[in-house]
């Protein structure tokens, strides 16, 4: 049986029998890739810290015919400050369920590992309302579904008029082509710099950024309809987080 090593960050640990979990791995060298735990919760399990959902963990596996298995498991980095905070938890879950909806499977995406971590690493600290708009907007650009801010997406023209997003068409929709698509959220030219400066920025940028509460919540609405499009479904995280008020 061939064993190989790779680094991931658990994106779910997904209870089978008692002691045993099926891992959602986001490894840095090839994208997403599910594996077997065997015995991985047991309490003298050396391999129990390193399973645990957002750890960053080295993994040495071993190949199977369907699904390949954890042999060892060392933990590097294990996020546990994000436990003492229930947004920030709640937050990490919504990060991990996006980073598994979007990462390629088998196939290496390295900008999204790096974003995942950088995210996670602050989401204890300041607007982190930000930091998740920074993460949906990034996730969309790895993914190649950069939104087109600079032209109309169904005309191509200079975005004039009342201004509306539309998910489907992958961008900005001018005032005169809005009957294309009736369901695009608005999104004034305000939303739209934030949204440019969010996809063009680094992380350490963003957190200088000033937002009024109109335009967060414009651009919050607006990532949330690109992000169900592309994941056709709402991510499921969002209910908690909305319990939480965040
Ligand atoms: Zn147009």
């Amino acid at each position: 049986m061939k064993l190989y090593q790779t680094e991931a960050i658990v994106l779910r640990a997904l209870a089978v029998r008692e002691a045993d979990r099926v891992l959602v791995l986001l490894t840095r060298e090839q994208g997403k890739l599910r594996v077997w735990a065997h015995g991985a919760a047991r309490p003298a399990s050396r391999k129990r810290g390193a399973v645990q959902p957002f750890c960053r963990s080295r993994f040495l596996l071993a190949q199977g015919r369907e699904i390949d298995t954890v042999r060892q498991a060392e933990v590097l980095e294990d996020f546990a400050f994000l436990y003492a905070d229930l947004k920030a938890l709640g937050l990490a879950v919504y990060l991990c369920e996006l980073a598994e909806g979007f990462a390629p499977e088998g196939q290496p995406n390295p900008g999204i590992y790096r974003l995942l971590l950088q995210v996670l690493r602050r989401l204890t600290g300041p607007r982190r309302d930000l930091l998740v708009r920074f993460f949906e907007s990034s996730i969309l650009a790895l993914s190649g579904l950069r939104p087109e801010l600079d032209v109309c997406a169904a005309c191509a023209g200079r975005p004039a008029g009342p201004l509306r997003f539309s998910p489907r068409l992958g961008g900005l929709l001018c005032g005169a082509c809005r009957a294309r698509d009736p369901a695009a959220p608005a999104c004034r030219p305000a939303t739209v710099r934030v949204l440019g400066k969010m996809l063009d920025w680094p992380l350490n940028r963003v957190g200088r950024l000033r937002v009024d509460p109109v335009t967060a919540r414009e651009l919050a609405t607006v990532l949330h309809a690109c992000i169900c499009y592309h994941l056709e479904r709402e991510p499921k995280s969002l209910a908690f987080l909305r319990k939480l008020g965040e």
